[in-house]
């Protein structure tokens, strides 16, 4: 028998983004490991967040694609330490995460 022990996979990218800032309200970046967003409290990304994200990746959805499936591994981590019973399905996260993204597939 053959067995490999594979490495654990390092850390994600740095949730820094979006990084617009105004300075009476914290930005709309994800509080860990709750990932609930710092400024509204909704489950991040929220709607701000989001809009955010595109409009500074408007140029760049490779890498708005890229920081945001590396962010969903880095909640999985997070969500499930903190609720490994309960915690969000791996497709509640792809669709929260990833799916609103700039190369998602229409539903038909
Ligand atoms: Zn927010």
């Amino acid at each position: 028998m053959i067995m490999t022990i594979l490495p654990s996979p390092g850390s994600g990218p740095e949730p820094d983004r979006p990084r617009y800032r105004t300075q009476s309200t914290p930005p709309h970046t994800p509080l860990r490991p709750m990932w609930a967003c710092r400024a509204c409290g909704q489950p991040w990304p929220c709607g701000a967040a989001r809009l955010m994200l595109r409009a500074e990746h408007d140029r760049n959805h490779q890498g708005l694609s890229i920081y945001l499936a590396g962010l969903m591994y880095e909640a999985m981590r997070d969500l499930y330490r903190l609720n490994p019973d309960s915690g969000p399905s791996p497709e509640e996260l792809f669709n929260r995460f990833v799916s609103w993204g700039p190369f998602r597939r229409s539903s038909s």
